[in-house]
C-alpha cells in the first residue's frame, strides 16, 4: 500500500456526511473508537497494508480528541525520575525514544500539504512556578544526556523578558515541540487513514464483542463485523465491549477556552510564539489567531458543561497577566481524558488478537501516535517494542471513590503547586527588599566614610543570610517532566 500523503480537502477535513455501519463486514482489524488513539492505529495499519474499520459510536474527534490544544511534546505524563525507577534507565530511555517517534509521527501528518490550515509551529516552553535553579540543571543534564533530547534552559531573567509575569521563574525551551490546530489533526487524520485505504463507520456504537475465536465477533446495533484483531481506542466511553477495562481508567474533565481578540495587548504580555506550560500543571496556553489567548484550565472528574468555566479561565489568566484585566472568553471547549493509576498508557495486547490503545491522560497527541505505530507494527511486521509497556498493568482506578479520590489529589496537587508558587514569589520579593535595603546601607556608610557598621557594643553581628542555594533547598520541588496527568 503507498505511503505517499496527499493533501486533505476541506470537505474532509471538517464536518463531512457521516457513514454508519448498516452491513455485516469482514476485516483484519476493527478499531473501536476514532479518537487519535484509533485513528493513528488505523492510519498506521492501513499503511502497512491491512483492511481496517474502525467504528466510532459518535462522530471522529467526538470527545478529547477534537477538543484539545494541539501541543506536541517528548515524553509521557509521568515523570522521567518515577519512570526511570519503575523500569530503571535502559528501558526508560527506549520508551522515552518511543515517544518522540510518536511525536514525530504526528510532524510527518500535520503538513500544510496533508492538511491544510493545520498551522504547525514550531517551540514550547515549560516554565517553573517555583525559583529552583539547581533542579532545573540537573533536569536539562538528564533530558541532554540521557534521553538525548534538545532543550534550553531559560534563566529567569530571559523567561520574564518573554511572559510579563512575575509567576515563572525558570524555564525548559524544547524547540523541537510544536503545536497544531488540534481539532483539524483529528480530522485530518481521518481523511489520511481514508485515503490509505480505512473504512470508517460513525454513530455505530460497539455494543459487545467476542474475542475469544481466531475470527473475532464485534456486534453494533445495525450489523456485525469480524475480524482477526480488536483495538480497543475507546478511552474512558469504551462501556460495555469491555467494562473492565474503562474501569482501569480515572476520567478526568479538561477545559479550555479562547478569548475575544486582544490586539497588540497580547503580544505585549507573551512575545514567545508556542505552547506553555506551568510545571505545576495549572496553566497550558498560548496565541492563536494572531492575537488570541486559548488557555488550558481548570480540571474536573466529573462531566460539566465547559461555558461552566469561562470565569475560572478569565480569573487565571488574570491572575498571571493582570495587565490584561477581565478578557472576554468567546469560545469554551472540553473532553475527558483518561487517566491510569501509574500515569503511563495502556499500550498491548491483553490476549491473542485483542489490543489496546488509552489511558493516554493529557499527552495524547505523542502518545496516541506511539501506540498506533507499535500496535500496527506489531499485528503487521511482528515489532514486539509494545512489551516495554507491560511492567504497567492495568489497575482498577476505584469506579466512584477514585474519582472523588482522584479530584482530592488533583486538586491537592494543584493547591499545593499554586502555594509553592507564592511562597517563591514571596521569597524573591524579600530577596529584592534586601538588597535594596544593604545597597541604602552600604550607600549611607560610604557617605559617612566608616565602612561596614560595628554593632553597638554588647550585640552579636546578625548572622550573613544563607546562601541563596540553601534557602531555596527548603522550597517545594517543582514537578518532574510537564505537568500532573
Ligand atoms: C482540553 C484538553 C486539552 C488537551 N491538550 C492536549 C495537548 O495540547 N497535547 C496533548 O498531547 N494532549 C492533550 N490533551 C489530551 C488528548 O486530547 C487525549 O489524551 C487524547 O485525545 C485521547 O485520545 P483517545 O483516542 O484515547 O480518546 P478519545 O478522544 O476519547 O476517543 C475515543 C473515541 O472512542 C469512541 N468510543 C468509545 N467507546 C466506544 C464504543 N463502545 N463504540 C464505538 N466508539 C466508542 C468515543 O466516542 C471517542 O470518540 C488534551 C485534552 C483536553 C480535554
Amino acid at each position: 500500500m503507498s505511503e505517499t500523503f496527499t493533501s486533505v480537502s476541506q470537505e474532509e477535513a471538517g464536518f463531512r456526511e457521516r457513514t454508519r455501519l448498516t452491513f455485516d463486514l469482514d476485516a483484519d482489524i476493527c478499531v473501536i473508537g476514532a479518537g487519535l488513539a484509533g485513528l493513528s492505529v488505523a492510519l498506521e495499519a492501513a499503511r502497512l497494508g491491512a483492511s481496517v474499520a474502525v467504528l466510532e459510536g459518535r462522530h471522529i474527534g467526538w470527545n478529547a480528541s477534537g477538543n484539545q490544544l494541539g501541543t506536541v511534546m517528548p515524553g509521557f505524563a509521568l515523570s522521567l525520575a518515577d519512570l526511570i525507577e519503575r523500569v530503571g534507565l535502559e528501558d526508560a530511555r527506549e520508551l522515552w525514544t518511543l515517544s518522540k517517534q510518536g511525536a514525530e509521527f504526528v510532524r510527518a501528518n500535520a503538513t500544510e500539504e496533508n492538511m491544510p490550515g493545520i498551522g504547525l509551529r514550531e517551540g514550547a516552553l515549560e516554565v517553573s512556578n517555583v525559583d529552583d535553579g539547581d533542579r532545573l540543571i540537573s533536569r536539562l543534564q538528564m533530558l541532554h544526556e540521557d534521553f538525548d533530547t534538545e532543550v534550553e534552559g531559560w534563566q529567569v531573567d530571559r523567561v520574564r523578558a518573554v511572559l510579563k509575569t512575575d509567576r515563572y521563574f525558570h524555564g525548559i525551551h524544547y524547540p523541537r515541540a510544536f503545536q497544531v490546530d488540534g481539532r483539524k489533526y483529528v480530522h485530518g487524520l481521518a481523511a489520511l487513514a481514508r485515503r490509505a485505504g480505512a473504512s470508517i463507520f460513525e454513530d455505530t456504537p460497539v455494543v459487545s464483542i467476542d474475542h475469544s475465536g481466531i475470527r473475532k465477533r464485534i456486534v453494533t446495533p445495525s450489523a456485525r463485523l469480524r475480524a482477526s484483531h480488536i483495538v480497543l481506542a475507546g478511552n474512558i466511553h469504551l462501556g460495555a465491549p469491555l467494562r473492565r477495562l474503562s474501569e482501569t481508567l480515572l476520567p478526568v474533565w479538561r477545559y479550555a477556552g479562547i478569548t475575544a481578540p486582544l490586539g497588540e495587548r497580547v503580544h505585549e504580555i507573551t512575545a514567545f510564539k508556542g505552547s506553555v506550560m506551568d510545571s505545576g500543571g495549572i496553566d497550558h496556553f498560548r496565541i492563536v489567531d494572531g492575537d488570541r489567548l486559548m488557555w488550558e484550565n481548570p480540571q474536573t472528574t466529573w462531566a460539566a458543561r465547559p461555558q461552566r468555566f469561562a470565569g475560572a479561565v478569565r480569573r487565571r489568566i488574570r491572575t498571571i497577566f493582570p495587565q490584561l484585566g477581565n478578557v472576554e472568553i468567546t469560545d469554551m471547549f472540553g473532553g475527558a481524558t483518561g487517566q491510569t493509576v501509574h500515569g503511563m498508557p495502556q499500550i498491548g495486547q491483553l490476549r491473542k488478537g485483542l489490543w489496546v490503545a488509552s489511558g493516554f491522560g493529557r499527552k495524547g497527541m505523542n502518545t496516541s501516535a506511539m501506540a498506533g505505530q507499535l500496535i500496527a507494527r506489531s499485528i503487521l511486521r511482528g515489532d514486539e517494542r509494545w512489551r516495554l509497556f507491560s511492567p504497567f498493568e492495568l489497575v482498577w482506578a476505584g469506579g466512584m471513590t477514585g474519582r472523588v479520590a482522584g479530584q482530592l489529589v488533583g486538586l491537592w496537587g494543584r493547591a499545593s503547586s499554586a502555594a509553592a508558587g507564592s511562597l517563591a514569589r514571596y521569597r524573591e520579593r524579600a530577596r529584592v527588599k534586601d538588597g535594596k535595603r544593604e545597597a541604602r546601607l552600604a550607600e549611607a556608610n560610604r557617605a559617612a566614610g566608616t565602612g561596614p557598621r560595628r554593632p553597638p557594643p554588647g550585640v552579636r553581628p546578625r548572622p550573613a543570610p544563607p546562601p541563596r542555594a540553601a534557602a531555596q533547598a527548603a522550597e517545594p520541588a517543582p514537578q518532574e517532566d510537564s505537568v500532573s496527568q
